[in-house]
């Protein structure tokens, strides 16, 4: 029997600027490449002034979905059809998907965050400490609180956006949630289940940097997660670890928001250990 050829490839993509160091085309196409999906995954970028224009480029060249990083995570929402749950509580979107002929923004940070979390400790019933308030620190702030913690503290340097976030996750969700302003060094409260930083303290260039709390209020019992994924092993993972923590680094998070963006375009459930192994391939 003879096979039909076909050269016409599924497209998917990042639209992001800056981009060139995003590393997900790595991972995506690695799984694509282990499930034998003749799709790409791209790295485009696009400028803020050029964000619609690029979202009716994908529609009109079929793309099945894109993500969407810095700085569109907000703004791509006015050229969707729809929001999924999460990403309209959180009112950001990472990750667009063409369902049925629609456009669909999901937000797949967080979920990602509580299942590289799972792996280590159960979220439900927990205290909280997240630092930051930004994109990052928004996402999973609302994907613990609905995984059942039962307190979130938010420590953040800039005090609007902290007492924001604190605010919203207070009222529309079932935690209770609080704000601490991060102007001296921060003393880990007694227990405290799991502390994520999810600040861009740590990230390339800036690999020095340490998150400004006392070393000697982190207990062992505490899991710790930190979402720079480069370079993964931070100062933050490099000290947990040290004191007897659990810790779950960058690469975490990124591998299996990537995981549910696989799933929500192919329908494929890939394996994260393929796209974990390409990721270590090229920090190595
Ligand atoms: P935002 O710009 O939205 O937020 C940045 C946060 O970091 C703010 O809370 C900001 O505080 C804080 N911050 C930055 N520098 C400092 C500093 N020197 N001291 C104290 N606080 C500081 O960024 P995002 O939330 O979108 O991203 C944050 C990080 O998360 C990035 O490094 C990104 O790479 C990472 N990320 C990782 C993902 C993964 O899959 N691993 C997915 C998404 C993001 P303030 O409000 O005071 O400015």
């Amino acid at each position: 029997m003879t096979k039909t050829l076909n050269f016409k490839q599924e497209l998917t993509a990042a639209f992001g600027q800056p981009i060139s160091e995003n590393p997900t085309q790595v991972m995506v196409e690695a799984a694509y490449r282990h499930h034998n999906l003749d799709w790409r995954y791209l790295t485009i970028e696009v400028g803020p002034d050029e964000l619609e224009a690029a979202v009716n480029g994908a529609k009109a060249m079929g793309f099945r979905g894109f993500n969407c990083t810095i700085p569109h995570k907000v703004k791509v929402i006015e050229y969707l059809d729809g929001l999924g749950e999460s990403a309209a509580l959180m009112g950001a979107v990472n990750c667009v998907v063409r369902k049925n002929g629609e456009w669909i923004g999901e937000n797949t940070d967080g979920k990602g965050f509580v299942s590289s979390l799972r792996e280590l400790t159960d979220p439900k019933g927990q205290n909280v400490v997240i630092f930051g308030a930004g994109g990052a620190a928004r996402a999973i702030g609302v994907e613990v609180a609905l995984a059942g913690a039962s307190k979130i503290t938010i420590v953040n340097r800039s005090i609007e956006r902290g007492e924001e976030l604190a605010a919203l996750l207070d009222e529309k969700l079932p935690v209770s949630a609080h704000f601490e302003a991060w102007d001296k060094t921060f003393v880990i409260p007694d227990r405290t289940g799991v502390l994520i930083n999810a600040t861009s303290i740590g990230l390339f260039p800036g690999v020095e940097a340490r998150l400004d709390f006392d070393l000697e209020s982190l207990s062992s019992d505490t899991v710790v997660a930190d979402v720079i994924p480069n370079p993964p092993s931070t100062n933050l993972v490099r000290d947990a670890r040290a004191r007897g923590c659990k810790v779950i680094d960058g690469l975490g998070m990124l591998v299996n928001q990537g995981v549910i963006g696989i799933k929500h375009w192919t329908g494929v459930d890939p394996d994260p250990a393929v796209m974990r192994a390409a990721l270590e391939k090229v920090f190595s």
